[in-house]
Parts: C-alpha cells; sequence; structure tokens
C-alpha cells in the first residue's frame, strides 16, 4: 500500500483510539510497518491536527527523515516489528483500566475466554521503565514475543496486529479484560480463572476466530 493511504490509516486509527475512550490527549501512538522500516506518529501532535505529510518514516537502524520528530517511543515500535515479523502494526495508549492493571504490577489471567486474543492465555505485565528509552523497548521486545498485547508497568498498553484495524481492536478487547479483572477484584481478591487445559481448547478455536478483516 502507498505512504499516504498508510500514514491516513494511521491517523484515523489514532482518532478511533480517542473515540473509543482508550487515550487521553496526545498520549499514545500509532506506526505500521513500511519498506525496511516503519511509519509512525510525531511526537507530541494532538491527532486531530495531524495530516498524513506529517507522519514520519523510521528505517530499521533507526534513522529518520530531517525536519520530522517521531514519537519518542520509536524505539520500542521498531523492536516490535523486529520481534514479531509476523505482525504488521502497533498500538499504544494509555487506557485508564489496563493502566491501572499496570500499575497495581499484574497480568490479566485467564479470568474470560476473551483473553486467547493475545494469542497466548494471559495479557502479560512488563517491568517499569523511563519512557522512550531503550531499556523499555528491550523488555517490550521480551513480551511482545510472548503475546500480541501487553501492558507497561506504570505507564499502558501495547497491541500488535497484522493490520491497524485488528491492532486496534485487540487494544479494545485488552481495556474490556482489564475493565473486568478490576471489576471482579472489587468483589472479591481472588480473581476465578478458566483452566490452562480450557484456555488451549479456546486458542485452537482461535485460529480461525477474531475480527475478520480484508
Ligand atoms: P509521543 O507523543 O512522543 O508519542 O508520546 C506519547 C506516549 O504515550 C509516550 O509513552
Ligand atoms: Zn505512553
Amino acid at each position: 500500500m502507498n505512504r499516504k493511504i498508510l500514514s491516513q490509516e494511521i491517523i484515523d486509527t489514532c482518532l478511533e483510539m480517542n473515540e473509543l475512550g482508550l487515550n487521553q490527549g496526545t498520549s499514545g501512538n500509532v506506526s505500521v510497518r513500511y519498506s525496511d522500516g516503519m511509519l509512525i506518529t510525531p511526537s507530541g501532535v494532538p491527532y486531530k491536527k495531524l495530516i498524513p505529510e506529517m507522519i514520519v518514516f523510521v528505517d530499521q537502524s533507526g534513522c529518520f527523515e530531517d525536519g520530522k520528530v517521531p514519537s519518542s517511543e520509536w524505539h520500542f515500535h521498531l523492536a516490535c516489528f523486529k520481534a514479531r515479523p509476523d505482525l504488521n502494526a502497533v498500538v499504544h495508549n494509555h487506557a485508564v483500566n489496563a493502566t491501572a492493571v499496570s500499575i497495581l504490577n499484574h497480568n490479566i489471567p485467564s479470568l474470560h475466554y476473551m483473553a486467547a486474543v493475545t494469542g497466548t492465555d494471559h495479557v502479560p505485565c512488563i517491568p517499569y521503565s523511563t519512557f522512550g528509552t531503550e531499556a523499555l523497548a528491550e523488555s517490550v521486545t521480551a513480551g511482545i514475543q510472548e503475546s500480541k498485547a501487553i501492558i507497561m508497568q506504570h505507564h499502558g498498553m501495547i497491541a500488535m496486529e497484522v493490520n491497524l484495524e485488528k491492532a486496534l481492536w485487540l487494544a479494545n478487547e485488552v481495556e474490556v479484560l482489564a475493565k473486568l479483572y478490576l471489576k471482579v477484584r472489587s468483589i472479591q481478591e481472588k480473581v476465578p480463572v478458566l483452566s490452562a487445559e480450557e484456555m488451549q481448547t479456546v486458542l485452537g478455536k482461535f485460529k480461525f476466530y477474531g475480527l475478520k478483516s480484508e
């Protein structure tokens, strides 16, 4: 797909992410695999002000175009594309419920069969590192190899999928799982979960189930 169309798709994804209530203000960032690198949102620009020409190309070695400033999280976005050659789009946000679980430093367990959207039976929480650092990108690499969605301690979530539409869908599902987790936990401390065996059955079915796109 050409650069202008992909850039517009990134902008549409950002706008929808905020409309869905998954994010606030200029928090979060979105990228898509392109050429030998990625296209990514610029740093700190309100999504409503974005035009395709503002989307930044970052190559595989981290070089970007003169006069443009990519998202401060370009390290972890690039790390995601290197870690998961099977996936092509990354959505990051500070969704309130997922971020609240990240502050508890809990994984989201298999409390609902939809946990299988991650490709595993839970949403892992990776350890805290300062935003925008290579240290954070290193932890993200390990997490995203394990699961298509992760939460970052004291920060927010990352969802990675084959395209932008599916990555945003996955991010929304993670936020729902986080909301359910906090709701159940507010009633009782021990959250009931599905067995590992049942989750394997569900994961088998998920090979043919999920958002149908394109
Ligand atoms: P950027 O505006 O630089 O993308 O930063 C937002 C963010 O969420 C950092 O983690
Ligand atoms: Zn962030």
